[in-house]
């Protein structure tokens, strides 16, 4: 069986720094990129908070970046997920794919989040037909269209905004009377001419003879004034946030309500020795890529510190 010293898992900004960190420290760390190589960031459109990229970056430019970063200073980068892990033994054993078993000293993980969905039957018959929660990875089959979002925090308004680059019109559909979204893209949302902001309204259903063609909405649920509102729509996107890739771990480690990894604040330590969690998987707060990278740097440097006093 192949031994791995330090292997991290997930390939999003956490990930990759931990690698670069890992790598420089002489971990011979080991990344498997999971199912979405370069993570959640590559279904944003353009990352303009990370510091170092004044005019903005384009989100697989950045992660490209980070990987080759990783692999300059001897980072093996191999593609694959996780399917099973037995954190009880020493080494740590990691099967790849449901078929081959490694042991790793040191294990990262930095699965980062996924996609909520409402939980709809119709939303679950159309997935692929008409439902998406990825606008950069679909928008284009919607060019010229009509198209709705849901949710109303700064994901939904920065996929609104991009589709409505590329549609004829974009409805957003927002529970509350407000936007939770950061001022910045409020802003940008509402001055939009063609995104169209409807508060208060909760989707029932989609509709549509083989593929979205329109949404039956409620207006004002539970008040004297509720109605059901219909709208014509190509696509339907949803934005109401994530849920953390943690799911493979909960026999052995410690988790939130939510499902978020428990850590000893401020560190990426878990409650079990050698493990350590990065990024969006630990994070229910701040989930930016700056914050998950600077995870995965506290990570390698936790992880270089165990194996030291182990005498690895
Ligand atoms: P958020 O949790 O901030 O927002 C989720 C939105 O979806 C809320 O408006 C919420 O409504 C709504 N929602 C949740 N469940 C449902 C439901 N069942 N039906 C209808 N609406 C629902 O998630 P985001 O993904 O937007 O953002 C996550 C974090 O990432 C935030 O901290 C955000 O600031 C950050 N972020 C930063 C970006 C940037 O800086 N460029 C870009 C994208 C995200 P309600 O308000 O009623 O709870």
């Amino acid at each position: 069986m192949e031994h791995i010293k330090c292997l991290i898992i997930g390939s999003g900004p956490a990930g990759y720094t931990a690698a670069i960190y890992a790598s420089r420290a002489n971990l011979n760390p080991v990344l498997y990129e999971g199912p979405q190589a370069g993570g959640q960031l590559t279904t944003t459109t353009e990352v303009e908070n990370f510091p170092g990229y004044p005019d903005g970056v384009e989100p697989f430019q950045m992660m490209d970046d980070m990987r080759r970063q990783a692999e300059r200073f001897g980072t093996i980068i191999r593609s694959g997920i996780v399917t099973k892990v037995d954190f009880s033994v020493s080494p740590k054993r990691i099967t790849i794919e449901d078929t081959e078993e490694v042991e790793a000293d040191a294990v990262i993980i930095a699965t980062g989040a996924a996609a909520k969905y409402l939980g709809l039957p119709s939303e679950r018959e159309y997935k692929g037909r008409g439902v998406s929660a990825c606008a950069t990875c679909d928008g284009f089959f919607y060019r010229k269209k009509t198209v709705a979002v849901v949710g109303g925090g700064d994901t939904a308004c920065e996929e609104a905004a991009y589709l409505a680059g590329l549609c004829q019109k974009v409805y957003l559909i927002v529970r509350k009377p407000y936007l939770r979204a950061s001022q910045i893209m409020q802003k940008r949302v509402l001055e939009t001419p063609n995104i169209e902001v409807l508060f208060e309204h909760n989707t029932l259903r989609l509709t549509g003879d083989g593929k979205v063609q329109g949404a039956d909405l409620v207006y004002r649920k539970g008040e004297t004034d509720e109605r059901e509102v219909h709208i014509d729509i190509d696509g339907f996107f949803l934005a109401i946030g994530h849920h953390p890739n943690s799911d493979l771990f909960k026999d052995y480690l410690e988790c939130e309500e939510q499902g978020y990894i428990k850590t000893i604040a401020g560190t990426p330590l878990t409650n079990v020795a050698g493990v350590f969690a990065a990024g969006d998987v630990a994070d229910p707060h701040y989930r930016q890529a700056i914050t998950a990278a600077a995870s995965g740097c506290k990570a390698a440097i936790e992880a270089d510190k165990w194996l030291k006093t182990k005498g690895e």
